[in-house]
Formats: structure tokens, sequence, C-alpha cells
């Protein structure tokens, strides 16, 4: 079922490619999201303590390869 350009499968940043590995910064907001209505949907807590769990929740997500070496290695690491 595959209609996308070629090549495009293995685009690490097509959005279709990246649905089971959201980063917590890059995605940040979509995860926010996702979780809000998972949580939201699942529990009778109020909006404060969604807004917490959803930042303990994000801290979970991994970082991409872009972020993860902006945050363990230096800015002016041009490599
Ligand atoms: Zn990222």
């Amino acid at each position: 079922m595959s209609n996308l350009p070629l090549g495009a499968e293995n685009d690490p940043y097509a959005p279709w490619n990246q649905k089971d590995k959201l980063c917590r910064y890059c995605d940040k907001e979509e995860i926010q999201e996702q979780l809000f209505k998972i949580i939201a949907l699942n529990s009778t807590l109020d909006d404060d303590r969604i807004d917490e769990v959803i930042e303990e929740e994000l801290d979970k997500f991994p970082l991409c390869p872009q972020c993860a070496k902006e945050e363990y290695y230096d800015y002016d690491d041009e490599d």
C-alpha cells in the first residue's frame, strides 16, 4: 500500500516514519496532545494534575539522534 515517493519510506524526517519514535523535544506538542487524550479519557484527574502527569510521561520519551547529540555534546561540535 505504498504510494510514497521513491525513498520516502526510509526518510527518518518524514512524519510517516516517526510515529513509533517521537522525540520529546521535536515532537513535544504532538506527544503532549496524545498524552492528554489518553490521560484525560482514562482518568478523573483535574487539569493541573493532568499537566503534571503529561510532563512526567514526556520525560520518558527518547530523544532523536539530533537532539541527543545537542543534549550530550557541545553545541559547537561541527562534525
Ligand atoms: Zn529531536
